[in-house]
């Protein structure tokens, strides 16, 4: 599981965890999640390939990708 954190006021997930929410300003509450989500898209750059993550609950963070991913593939963000 990875750290993240929930908005109680609006249901908004962060990874890795905020402490205020981004959308409404509200404190979050922690929250762990499910590390595997699916590739919206990815990129490349000087370390190789990124790719943008959506986990569970819609949270969105960019990994590292041991090769080139494809969208909508499964990934696992835990590192
Ligand atoms: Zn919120």
């Amino acid at each position: 599981m990875i750290a993240a954190s929930r908005c109680p006021a609006c249901g908004r997930v962060a990874a890795p965890p905020r402490d205020r929410c981004q959308g409404c300003r509200a404190r979050t509450d922690d929250e762990t999640l499910d590390p595997e989500g699916t590739v919206l898209t990815y990129t490349s750059g000087a370390e190789g390939w990124i790719a943008l993550v959506e986990l569970a609950g819609g949270a969105r963070t960019w990994v590292q990708a041991p090769s080139e991913p494809t969208i909508g593939e499964r990934l696992s963000v835990d590192a």
